[in-house]
């Protein structure tokens, strides 16, 4: 089966997401998607209900998380994909993440009531979130919402990114220890949009070939928006590491005009694809 039509990172209202699992399943189904993976942000909260919607629609879904990890003190994004989520080590992780999340939470608001001077703030990002833990664009919903800023970017601008007032610096798990239970649960370890971290190319590198030894699989190459440079950079490191290719528009919500779920370039030809690591047929 030439050309599949797949996404395998999304968001839904599990993390940062704007639709639920199931509108999540139903508009990747209203856009021809295949085979979907959801990779909430350090949870799995939304695959149970999401399985059923699939299974309804007809569409495969493949079990998945993104999760925030550090790797030489930076934060990163490693994608998980098919991992028995019920295994206890990928339980027992997913759970310190989350309250890694909440704590963290809980100082980004104490950091904001400082510098807002206005009060009960994680209480009220908790509300906007909903069951799952707080992310950060869920502070960013609260401070536009309060007008304290004029949008998400604005937010992230002034109060939410690195070196800001209110951002944390939180213990998340290492890209080593988070990749082995990847591994140990039957998963695949992807790293997640590579070109956004802003390394250089021999940084990447060193990055790779460590992520390689932890037992890290996959690399995102199937990606939204990569310039030519960009893209080209990323085929060469699948030449050189061992390292199959994924893929996804990372949609969080219909509102981002600038990417649809399921819309994301065809792989060159030739290209080792994370289906086939996933016992699933290696197609593209
Ligand atoms: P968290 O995992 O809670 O730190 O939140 C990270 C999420 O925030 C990312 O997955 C994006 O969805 C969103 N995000 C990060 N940086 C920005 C930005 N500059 N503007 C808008 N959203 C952002
Ligand atoms: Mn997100
Ligand atoms: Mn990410
Ligand atoms: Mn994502």
């Amino acid at each position: 089966m030439q050309g599949l039509v797949y996404d395998y990172h999304c968001h839904t209202t599990a993390s940062d997401g704007a639709l639920s699992p199931t509108e999540l399943v139903h508009l990747a189904a209203t856009h021809g998607v295949q085979s979907l993976a959801i990779t909430d942000h350090d949870t799995v909260a939304g695959i149970e209900e999401a399985k059923s919607a699939a299974q309804a629609k007809g569409v495969e879904l493949i079990n998945g998380i993104e999760l925030s990890v550090l790797w030489e003190r930076t934060e990163l994004h490693m994608v998980g994909l098919g991992m028995d989520i019920a295994a206890p080590e990928f339980a027992r992780l997913v759970m310190s993440q989350q309250d890694a999340r909440r704590q963290r939470a809980i100082k980004m608001g104490q950091k904001l009531e400082r510098a807002t001077g206005l009060k009960n703030i994680y209480e009220a990002v908790c509300d906007i979130a909903g069951s799952t833990a707080p992310c950060r664009p869920h502070f960013a919903q609260w401070l536009v919402q309060n007008k304290q800023v004029r949008d998400t970017e604005h937010a992230f601008n002034r109060f939410l990114k690195v070196g800001r007032s209110a951002y944390v610096s939180t213990p998340w798990a290492t890209l080593e220890d988070a990749t082995k239970i990847v591994n140990e649960s039957g998963g695949v370890a992807i790293l997640a949009h590579p070109t956004r971290y802003r390394f250089t190319r021999m940084k990447l590198r060193r990055l790779l070939s460590e992520f390689c030894t932890y037992g890290g699989k996959g690399l995102e190459v199937a990606l939204p928006r990569l310039t030519p440079a960009q893209s080209e950079l990323l085929y060469d490191c699948l030449n050189e590491f061992p390292l199959v290719a994924s893929g996804g528009s990372d949609f969080h919500s219909p509102q981002q005009q600038w990417l649809t779920l399921g819309k994301i370039p065809a792989l060159k030809t030739g290209v080792p694809f994370v289906r086939s690591l996933l016992n699933l047929s290696d197609t593209q």
